[in-house]
């Protein structure tokens, strides 16, 4: 096919972020990018750069929701200043226990994915309203469901199963991972020398880590949903059951009804919990560092703490591998925080992770650890919207 024009689609909780790329011809080339972010807020953002970084559209408008939002996105691709999309990749965090498989999308598929709308509670509302969207927005283009799930499905059962009642099991409840297309392009870009035994943090908003044997995924710190594994910005990660029935029991106390004390728990874990609870003050990073310069004690404990549950979960998967050869960090934390990444391997120099400290000064892509360290230690930005279009056109064509 001569011209290819894929047109990927990332929704977050108050985002749409997209690109278009070239990909006729074998060709990955990318063609503009652009975001709304700031959904269901006055003062949004509305941006779009071409190819050399060049903004080409630069708005602050009111967003009061996400149909004024995809509004603006749809609007922008139909304006005959890009090249029209002959098929759009969706980004999705999980399609439950049924939708397991990158493919092509119909309204039967949207409803199934929603159904399970309860395994990735932020997410899953603003994807399948998109794609409903993109579905009637853009008629007889092909759409496509690309799954963060999918990179995960290689776990062996012992990892993917729960200790729970098997009666939840057999509703699917087990665990999926998360940020999968993002491990997917770490991979993709070690190709086609990756390392045996390698392990990769994905240090976002949303933080999470995998174990990757052979370039496949042997276990991941996400459970269900992205709530689990490692703290996150707003997220507690993995914490005893207990302190969630706890909880329960004082919403249920206050007299709340069970479905709102259920509310309010998944509020409590997946808004307010994470860096920001600890933190009392933000769940960004960089307000974190800022905070710590400054002395305030509740900051340094809520990224110590990230540090630390870090430390343990890059400790058992070494176990779980057998040895490390790769660790690779990635995020925008991974990719810029030079402090997190120095704090967290000064803890491992015993499992034979050694950082350069000047090496390791540096933000975005490089090697980091030192030329006696018996592993490898690496920054990579994922590229996530590449592996996108590359599972759209094997889709495509088949
Ligand atoms: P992501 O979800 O991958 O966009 O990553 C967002 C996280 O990266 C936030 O916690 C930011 O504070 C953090 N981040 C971005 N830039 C920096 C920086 N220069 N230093 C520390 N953290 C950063």
């Amino acid at each position: 096919m001569a011209s290819l024009p894929v047109l990927v689609l990332n929704s977050g909780s108050s985002s749409i972020k997209f690109s278009v790329y070239e990909a006729g011809n074998g060709e990955r080339t990318k063609l503009v990018e652009g975001a709304v972010d700031g959904i269901g807020t006055d003062l949004g953002k509305f941006w779009i750069k071409d190819a050399n970084g060049k903004k080409l559209v630069d708005e602050t408008p009111a967003l009061p929701n996400r149909s004024v939002a995809f509004k603006l996105v749809s609007d922008a691709l139909h304006s005959g200043t890009f090249p029209t999309p002959l098929a759009i990749g969706h980004r999705m965090v999980s399609g439950g226990p049924t939708v397991q498989d990158n493919q092509r999308i119909t309204p039967e598929l949207i409803d199934e994915m929603e159904s399970y709308t309860a395994f990735a509670p932020l997410h899953t509302p603003i994807a399948v309203y998109i794609m409903r969207e993109a579905l009637s927005q853009f008629p007889g283009t092909p759409n496509f469901v690309i799954l963060d799930t999918y990179f995960h499905r290689t776990m062996p059962e012992v990892a993917k199963h729960m200790p729970i009642p098997s009666e939840y099991a057999a509703m699917g409840v087990r665990r999926y991972g998360a940020h999968g297309i993002s491990y997917e392009s770490i991979v993709y870009q070690l190709e086609p020398k990756v390392p045996e035994k390698l392990i990769v943090a994905h240090l976002g908003n949303g933080a999470s880590i995998s174990a990757i044997l052979h370039g496949q995924c042997l276990d991941t710190s996400m459970g269900l949903t992205p709530t689990g594994g490692i703290i996150s910005g707003t997220r507690t990660g993995d914490i005893d059951p207990g302190v969630l029935i706890f909880i329960l029991r004082k919403f249920v106390d206050a007299g709340m009804t069970a479905k709102e004390a259920a509310d309010q728990l998944e509020i409590v874990a997946s808004k307010k919990a994470g860096l920001l609870g600890v933190s009392e003050l933000s769940n960004d990073m960089r307000d974190l560092r800022d905070a710590i310069n400054a002395g305030n004690a509740k900051a340094r404990l809520a990224v110590d703490k990230f540090n630390w549950t870090l430390v343990k979960w890059i400790g058992s998967f070494v176990a779980e591998l057998g040895g490390l050869d790769m660790l690779v960090f990635t995020g925008g934390i991974g990719e810029n925080d030079i402090a997190a990444r120095g704090e967290i391997c000064a803890a491992l120099g015993a499992l034979g992770i050694i950082v350069d400290p000047a090496k390791n000064n540096i933000r975005g892509e490089a090697t980091i650890s030192a030329d006696h360290s018996p592993v490898t230690v690496r920054v990579i930005p994922p590229a996530e919207d590449l592996i996108i279009v590359n599972h759209v056109v094997r889709l495509l064509s088949e």
